[in-house]
């Protein structure tokens, strides 16, 4: 990201903020990975149980590493090595009453309305009930200007990248494209629109001036 497009990044983010706080969501901005990491691991409280949802972006960042170092607090991991799929479920269901959830969004409105596709649905769920704290990692490439824009990326961008990554059995890895499946795998089954919520900054969205996930 160049000079310029680093102007434009805070500028855009910072009112995302103001849009945010409008809808008593939280939020913060980080221009770098590196400051945004540091500021998401001083926001989790000692003896915390954190909640580790999928998401590249906190992958990127090398979260997990620096979480995993914090004395007493304990990560609720679905992605274990070694888990059975009905163990790394019930590893979802405790996440549903952790103490902080750390995702991402799929996408981000100019307004601040906050747009998730899911597959099995604890991401989403615990992003709109559960977990006391919510933290959403969030780079400017996922702001985009409506409901209808951040729709079509993530039906025609983020999820045809993660069908990719995860190696499933969808036409959208063969093609890059969605065509509306109805295979098993389908990652692309409930949806979720956060327009702001009743428990104030329960939701706090940390925006970082870098191209992060999908
Ligand atoms: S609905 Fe199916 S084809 Fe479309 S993006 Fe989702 S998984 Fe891929």
């Amino acid at each position: 990201m160049d000079a310029h497009q680093t102007v434009w990044s805070e500028k855009v983010a910072q009112d995302v903020i103001k849009q945010l706080e409008k809808r008593r969501m939280g939020g913060s901005y980080a221009p770098t990975a590196a400051q945004a990491k540091g500021e998401i691991v001083e926001m989790i409280p000692a003896g915390a149980t954190v909640f580790r949802c999928g998401s590249m972006t906190a992958v990127d960042l090398g979260l997990w590493d620096e979480i995993a170092k914090l004395p007493e607090v304990e990560i609720i991991d679905p992605f274990r090595p070694g888990l059975s799929p009905e163990e790394a479920l019930e590893v979802r269901r405790q996440g549903m009453a952790a103490d902080v959830m750390i995702a991402s969004s799929n996408a981000i409105t100019l307004d601040g309305k906050l747009v998730n596709l899911d597959g099995m649905g604890n991401r989403v769920a615990a992003m709109i009930f559960g977990p006391k704290k919510v933290i959403l990692v969030v780079g400017v490439n996922k702001i985009v200007p409506d409901l209808d824009s951040a729709m079509a990326r993530v039906k025609h961008y983020s999820a045809p990248v993660n069908s990719i990554r995860l190696g499933l059995k969808n036409p959208c890895v063969e093609t890059g494209l969605c065509a509306d499946c109805k295979s098993p795998q389908r990652i692309c089954n409930m949806w979720s629109i956060i327009e702001g919520h009743m428990i104030k900054d329960r939701i706090h969205v940390k925006l970082v001036g870098e191209d992060l996930g999908y």
